[in-house]
């Protein structure tokens, strides 16, 4: 009898990440540059959903009119969706449509827009006064209306998978463009133009959810993005949608997560980890060199003890890099050790890029990495990747778009 050959354990093959086709930028010791101010630019017109209600008082005072049209102006805004002066028959015709300009001036171009066949998903591309590009992303699933939507043009965080990252911040968006993302699209679900035509138009049909996953980092743009979710929670002089279908996301800016955790307004909490542990995040998520990911996670149970709304942990499920059995297990151990009950595992594949680095784990590998999570009782569900066939991924169309204008302005003989 022959002897077996030994069977030597394969290694489980591990990439690290890089970028493809263009070149991160880096600070002085090498390390990936990180943005956090906005370049100054010139600023964005003023906007009745940049304002609080007081000061939407006094802004109408100024020009001209008595206080209480402001709450007029809400109602055909946030509850009606029309920046229409001919639409807005109880205000006063004379002057009107100068008013409806100083108090909704235009601020999101529509440049091109790309639907799935069945016209249940709706990617957006707008032009910003300034000429920046931002995009969103609407989808209709059985029982609520997500739209993802953009919190600055560009972003800082650099993370050598994401088509945003490559170009850095442009600048922060107001709270009042962050906002006419879902008015330009409740618009549009209230015209019968999200889906099937048998099922849409129902009567009051509109955006239930909101996930801030489009580009930019909203807790780089603190201030503006919480403006822009008191204006979407307000019933009385806003959109008056549930806080719990916001979900605000991060990479990880520990300070502001503390900060969100103290607004007293229950947003859904999310944390793009990507990954459990510091060597493979500080090279995946850049701003993992400030704040590492036990601190990230300590920060994320923290926001579940002070506002009891349980967290989510964003998992982008990419082949060979991330992906491994001995890393869900490491994620299950870091979760489990910070308590039961208190988080959320969503992996996502990410959008297969065949032949790439940055392409999306096998099915088996992903389910396997789902079941280890399951298994040490950790709530976890594979999401779906919505949008693949136009661009889904963030930045994706401003970058073809981008492209399409370098080439544009390219004279034809070079
Ligand atoms: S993945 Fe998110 S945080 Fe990272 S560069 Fe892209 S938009 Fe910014």
């Amino acid at each position: 009898m022959t002897e077996p050959t030994p069977v030597r354990a394969t290694k489980p093959r591990q990439v690290r990440p890089a970028t493809e086709g263009w070149t991160q930028q880096k600070d002085a010791e090498g390390r990936p540059l990180l943005q956090f101010a906005s370049p100054k630019r010139g600023k964005p017109p003023v906007h009745l959903a940049d304002l609080t209600p007081e000061a939407r008082v006094e802004k109408v005072k100024e020009l001209g009119l008595p206080g209480f049209r402001a709450k007029q102006l809400e109602k055909h805004y946030f509850q009606h969706f029309t920046h229409d002066p001919a639409q807005m028959t109880d205000l006063p015709a004379e002057g009107r449509e100068q008013f409806v300009h100083g108090m909704l001036p235009p601020l999101l171009t529509e440049v091109r827009r790309l639907e799935t066949d069945r016209g249940d998903t709706i990617k957006f591309l707008w032009k910003l006064h300034d000429g920046a590009l931002v995009e969103s992303v609407l989808m209709r699933y059985p029982g609520r209306i997500t739209l993802c939507v953009s919190s600055q043009a560009g972003c800082g965080m650099n993370c050598p998978f994401c088509a945003t990252g490559q170009a850095g911040l442009t600048r922060n968006m107001s709270a009042a463009e962050i906002i006419e993302q879902i008015v330009r699209a409740n618009r549009l679900i209230a015209d019968g133009g999200l889906g099937d035509p048998r099922r849409v138009g129902h009567e009051g049909e509109r955006v239930t959810n909101i996930v801030f996953m489009g580009m930019g980092e909203p807790l780089a743009n603190y201030a503006r993005v919480m403006q822009a979710v008191r204006v979407m929670t307000d019933k009385k002089h806003g959109m008056g949608m549930s806080a719990r279908g916001i979900t605000v996301s991060t990479v990880g800016l520990v300070p502001a997560i503390r900060k969100l955790a103290d607004e007293s307004i229950p947003v859904t909490f999310a944390l793009s980890l990507h990954a459990p542990d510091d060597r493979l995040r500080d090279e995946l998520i850049p701003v993992n060199s400030r704040w590492k990911v036990d601190e990230a996670l300590d920060a994320a149970r923290e926001y579940f003890e002070k506002t009891g709304r349980r967290v989510s942990i964003e998992y982008a499920l990419i082949k060979d890099m991330n992906d491994h059995a001995w890393r869900a297990d490491l994620l299950a151990t870091k979760l489990n050790e910070r308590g039961r009950g208190w988080v959320h595992v969503n992996p996502i594949p990410l959008n297969p890029t065949p032949g790439s680095i940055w392409t999306s784990s096998d099915v088996d590998v992903q389910n396997e990495f789902v079941r280890r999570l399951n298994d040490a009782g950790i709530p976890t569900t594979l999401r779906d990747t919505r949008g693949k066939e136009i661009d889904g991924a963030c930045g994706q169309l401003v970058a073809t778009e981008e492209d399409a204008a370098v080439a544009a302005s390219v004279p034809a003989e070079v």
